[in-house]
């Protein structure tokens, strides 16, 4: 890549998030498809995993983290000139379809936890602003995250998340990458909302450095080559026709 300036970082934090459209060069494109193939995600110095879903006994979930070679290279340089003391912490990569209903359902009761008022169908409709139903028929192909080109993640500061003003996951608007901003501009920013708003810079350029796009409702969600990283790029209107697709068959065959 080498796209990584990370002098920048300090400048990063001061940085409003701005959804610019992505243009991938030629080469991107290439480097991107070339690092297609699939690659398990171990844990180093720089880079944690987290195994939330395996931690949550979510069915479907993997012992290992798989992901595409391109994002294990970008994550993996990216995190080795990151700031003394940062560290990536990984939640997931990689998921299977059956996880990815199981998720869908366990985020319908986390948000029926959060909020009791709410009623079945009104607590899968959270669900659902949050997780990708498989069964979606609006989406034009699988779940990004079972496409292996979207990662979920934060950075570490000496070995603990830092402040994002939400969990990872929490189903609620404030964990739209752009809550913080607006709350920003509306004069409405808690101090310690400031330092999460910074760290959502942060994480943000730092991501993008790397050539991914975020998922503007999830400030951790992150994608290079599938089908958000597509509507972001413009990418299928340049003519050409691939996203990712499933990794599923090939990730069962290597465990
Ligand atoms: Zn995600």
């Amino acid at each position: 890549m080498g796209g990584l300036h990370l002098k920048n970082w300090e400048t990063w934090g001061e940085t409003p998030i701005q959804f610019l459209p992505v243009t991938p060069s030629r080469d991107e494109l290439r480097l991107i498809q070339e690092g297609a193939t699939v690659a398990e995600l171990f844990e180093t110095d720089r880079v944690r995993l987290d195994h939330t879903y395996l931690k949550l006994g979510l069915k479907g979930t993997l012992k290992k983290v798989y992901t595409r070679k391109v994002i294990l290279d970008r994550l993996t340089e990216g995190a080795n000139q990151l700031p003394p003391g940062y560290s990536v912490m990984v939640f997931d990569a990689f998921r299977t379809i059956e996880c990815q209903y199981d998720l869908l359902r366990w985020m319908a009761e986390d948000a029926k936890r959060r909020n009791p008022k709410l009623s079945t169908e009104e607590s899968w409709a959270v669900s659902r602003m949050f997780v990708a139903d498989p069964d979606d028929k609006e989406r034009p192909t699988v779940p990004t995250h079972n496409s292996g080109g979207a990662i979920d993640l934060g950075l570490c500061y000496q070995g603990q998340l830092v402040n994002y003003g939400t969990d990872f996951d929490e189903p609620v608007e404030k964990s739209n990458t752009l809550a913080l901003e607006k709350a920003l501009e509306a004069g409405k920013l808690s101090t310690s909302d400031q330092e999460a708003l910074r760290n959502r810079r942060q994480l943000f350029y730092f991501m993008k450095s790397l050539g991914f796009t975020n998922l503007s409702s999830e400030w951790w969600h992150y994608d290079i080559g599938d089908l958000l990283w597509s509507r972001q790029t413009g990418y299928p209107k340049m003519g050409h026709k691939w996203i990712f697709e499933s990794i599923e068959k090939e990730v069962l065959a290597l465990k």
